[in-house]
């Protein structure tokens, strides 16, 4: 079997060197003040890749301090905007320049196919910075029309020193919707990695030092949640912290704020996405959307997919060739060539899968393919369908956040809306039909930031991103995106000559 020939295989070496594990604080790689390290581990094994620098409380004060004094004094927010874009540019250039290198370290660390990252989210890294880049030197505020004898107008200001904290599942393109925006506007930066994937930002940001950023305006601390996450929410000289992850870390970040110095909180949190199948499906095209929806990058992301609904006369069609998709899902290697999917990020993920797995079983839904891990090394999963899933059921109400389709039956418009808004969360939906009066009434019903009509995960630099509900708040990307690091400034002046 697929699963026999995995196994039998080493897992290849990339040739990429690990050349950076410190902290890099004020443009310098430096030791944790602790001198402590963790490492950091190759998901098709959990064998160690390297041992990292574990930043805590005390390196987020030193990184603090850097980002301080770069925004204060500069020169970072008082360079001219067009240089600031400039070395933005640079750094897409040497971003296309390293390619391979980035990509192999993503896809070492995170598990992620290799050519995912190389052919697609590197390239989209490079875009990122370039969107941004554009937008450094065309930051205009208003001249406002106010009553009263007045000239008033607005500046739109950098917020300061901005804290992001960022997760696993796409370590370098969160790096670029954090990263870019903020540093466009003329801020400096804290970035706490996650601690399953500090090695690509690591790299990115030397490259960005080489394209000219000065020391201070982006700092990156390696290092565990509740002690250096804790340490960049709770900080009292940070100005505005955007988190990326769970729902339930997400409030722990927002009390934090609120309990220190009620800095500005943007949040991209969970979901449990719906992806409706209508009646008219053309069931082929369909099964595979939905496949891409929920399996993307091994089912680790935040908007996938995940409550697949199929209207009742394509149902049995949909569930049969699902199935069949899935069981079809080449797994393995991440570095190999044709690979669909390789291992989830760590044990935890895993083990939570698998837990999934065994409450659809037990909670009465049909297993239709897969349900147990593939090979016996690393943290692999089999791609897996759930047919006959109930609304109540703990796969369809909670983020799973791996390779487990569930499949749920609907007959009426009326009633998908229903069942579709009936979750805590708010972040994507996917609608499948080519009836565009079945499109509009969706896509104005659903209670979600982004509606993918007959496409999914498409995530061009240009489009916001983000949660209703208690997926989160505030927008990422595109226009949307800068308003989370500029602060308003309204200034007025009488006019001595009102007749002028
Ligand atoms: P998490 O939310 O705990 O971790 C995300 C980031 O927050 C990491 O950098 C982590 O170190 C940091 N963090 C953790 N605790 C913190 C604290 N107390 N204060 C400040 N920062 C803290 O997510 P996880 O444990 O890696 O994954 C758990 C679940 O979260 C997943 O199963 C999935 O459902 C969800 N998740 C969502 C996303 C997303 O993109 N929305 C990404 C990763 C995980």
């Amino acid at each position: 079997t697929a699963a026999a020939a995995a196994d039998a295989e080493d897992p290849i070496i990339p040739s990429v060197k690990v050349d950076y594990t410190k902290l890099l604080i004020n443009g310098q790689f430096v030791d944790a003040a602790s001198e402590k390290t963790f490492p950091t581990l190759d998901p098709r094994t959990g064998d160690v890749i390297a041992h990292v620098a574990e930043g805590d409380a005390e390196d987020v004060n030193r990184a603090v301090a850097a980002a301080r004094k770069a925004f204060d004094e500069g020169p970072w927010p008082k360079m001219t905007a067009y240089e600031r874009s400039r070395v933005l540019f640079r750094f897409a250039d040497l971003i296309e320049k390293h390619n391979d290198d980035l990509a192999a370290l993503e896809t070492w660390d995170n598990g992620k196919p290799f050519e995912q990252s190389a052919k697609i989210e590197i390239p989209m890294l490079a875009r990122f910075f370039r969107y941004y880049a554009g937008y450094a030197d065309k930051i205009h505020g208003l001249t406002v029309p106010a009553d009263g004898q007045y000239h008033v107008q607005t500046l739109h200001e950098p917020i300061g020193v901005a804290g992001q904290i960022i997760p696993w599942n796409f370590p370098l393109l969160m790096f670029a919707w954090k990263v870019a925006p903020a540093l466009a506007c003329g801020n400096t930066i804290v970035l706490k990695t996650a601690e399953q994937t500090p090695l690509s930002a690591l790299y990115a940001a030397q490259l960005l030092h080489e394209a000219g950023l000065p020391p201070g305006a982006l700092n990156v601390v390696s290092g565990f949640g509740p002690t250096a996450g804790a340490a960049v929410a709770s900080h009292m000289d940070i100005d505005k912290v955007a988190f990326t992850g769970s729902t339930a870390t997400g409030k722990i970040v927002l009390e934090l704020a609120a309990k220190s110095n009620l800095k500005t909180v943007t949040l991209e949190l969970g979901g449990k996405s719906p992806f409706i199948v209508c009646e008219d499906a053309d069931v082929d095209k369909a099964v595979e959307l939905a496949h891409f929806a929920l399996f993307f990058n091994q089912g680790q992301c935040c908007c996938a997919g995940s409550r697949t609904f199929v209207h009742e006369r394509v149902y049995d069609e949909f569930v049969e060739k699902a199935k069949a998709r899935a069981a079809r899902r080449v797994v393995g290697d991440p570095f190999k060539g044709g690979i669909e999917q390789g291992p989830q990020i760590d044990s935890d993920q895993f083990e939570k899968i698998l837990k999934y797995i065994d409450y659809g079983i037990k909670g009465g839904a049909t297993l239709e393919t897969g349900g147990e891990r593939f090979g016996s090394k690393g943290y692999y999963i089999q791609p897996t369908v759930f047919s006959n899933v109930k609304d109540d059921m703990r796969i369809a109400k909670d983020e799973i956040f791996g390779p487990v389709q569930t499949v749920l039956k609907y007959k009426e418009l009326d009633e998908v809306i229903k069942r579709a808004n009936n979750s805590r969360y708010g972040l994507a939906a996917g609608v499948f039909t080519q009836n565009i009066d079945t499109a509009n009434t969706l896509t104005r019903a659903l209670r979600v930031g982004s509606v993918w009509i007959n496409c999914f995960d498409v995530f061009d630099a240009s489009i916001p991103f983000g949660g209703y509900k208690m997926s989160g708040n505030g927008r990422e990307k595109g226009i949307y995106g800068l308003k989370n690091y500029l602060q308003v400034k309204a200034v007025v002046t009488p006019l001595k000559n009102p007749a002028w």
